[in-house]
């Protein structure tokens, strides 16, 4: 404690950002936190290069670089509490969907190929080297709280940050996205599946008695289910619930094809082999956990076995 104020360090790995502006985005919440912390290092709001001491250290991102594990082993040097902020920092993120490619069909899509970043050469000793896989942080150092989310929604960022400060436990359910969705699960005669962008979705039932694939009964509610109540099917970005990460023979697709088959006309198998063709989509947020990566989905095994192959 520096006075009465929480030191706070904040540093962000392989990201996108989007977990740091949620962070300074509390809006009239992050007075409440700046009365109690004092904001020491925070990659946009100080020029802090070092790791100073702390009693809270934020990371955001996986570790898919040197500079990524050393950053996270400096945090937790430093930090009393770290907390994984982030479904990257908890589960790999959307990166772990780079686990179905080589290092070097990444290298060479982003410096000569992508059409925003196109240069006409690679980049060698000058940046930090990609490491074989995308690592969630607690497979590198200790983590002391998770707070999933795509980015996490300013809810149970406030809530993670109280509890920390006023030492208690977060007061956070462990339901589905289902549980703060206003549609209505309903069987229905529906027998083929539909593209997220097919026909218009009725606006009260269910995606899944519809035909459309929602990943809102696997998904942890860390949102409050902004997706399935705004017509958009849930894509699962806040991570896997306690049930599908923690029960080895449940998993997204037989969770879903159990549920959709149910409420519809549409065979399970059929429900099945779509996931599975579409399992870099579906899988995208946790691929790269060791929970989601071991389930009996085989493709994601390979992906992640020829990762590990390489050099
Ligand atoms: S969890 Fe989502 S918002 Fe946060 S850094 Fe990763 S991709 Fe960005
Ligand atoms: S599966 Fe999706 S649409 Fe259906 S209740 Fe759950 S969140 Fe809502
Ligand atoms: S509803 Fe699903 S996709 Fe939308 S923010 Fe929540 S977890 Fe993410």
């Amino acid at each position: 404690m520096s006075g009465d104020k929480v030191r706070l360090n904040t540093e962000w790995l392989c990201d996108c950002g989007g977990c740091h502006v949620a962070l300074v985005d509390l809006h009239e919440k992050i007075l409440n936190v700046l009365e109690k912390v004092e904001i020491q290092k925070c990659p946009v709001l100080t020029d802090e290069k070092g790791y100073p001491e702390a009693d809270i250290g934020i990371l955001t991102g996986s570790v898919r670089t040197e500079h990524d594990r050393h950053a996270a082993m400096e945090m937790r040097r430093k930090c009393r509490t770290i907390i994984a902020f982030g479904t990257c920092a908890v589960y790999g993120g959307l990166h772990g969907a780079g686990l179905a490619h080589s290092r070097e069909e990444i290298m060479d899509h982003v410096y000569r190929h992508s059409p925003t970043t196109r240069t006409d050469f690679i980049p060698g000793n000058s940046i930090s080297g990609l490491e074989k896989m995308v690592t969630p942080i607690d497979e590198v150092i200790d983590v002391d709280l998770y707070l999933p989310g795509c980015p996490p929604h300013p809810h149970f960022i406030f809530e993670g940050l109280s509890a920390l400060v006023e030492k208690r436990s977060p007061r956070v359910g462990q339901e589905s996205v289902c549980a703060g969705c206003r549609r209505t699960m309903v069987r229905t005669e529906v027998d083929t599946l539909r593209e997220p962008n097919e026909g218009v979705p009725d606006n009260a039932t269910c995606f899944l008695s519809q035909g459309y694939i929602c990943q809102g009964s696997v998904t942890l509610d860390r949102c409050l289910a902004p997706c399935p109540n705004h017509g958009m099917p849930c894509s699962g970005c806040a991570g896997p619930t306690m049930q599908v990460l923690t029960e080895p023979t449940r998993d997204i697709r037989t969770e879903i094809s159990e549920r959709m088959s149910r409420l519809t006309k549409i065979p399970y198998e059929t429900i099945r082999t779509h996931l599975e063709k579409s399992a870099k989509t579906q899988y995208a947020y946790a691929m790269a956990t060791k929970m989601i990566g071991n389930k009996p989905t085989f493709l994601i095994r390979k992906w992640i076995a020829e990762g590990e192959a390489q050099p």
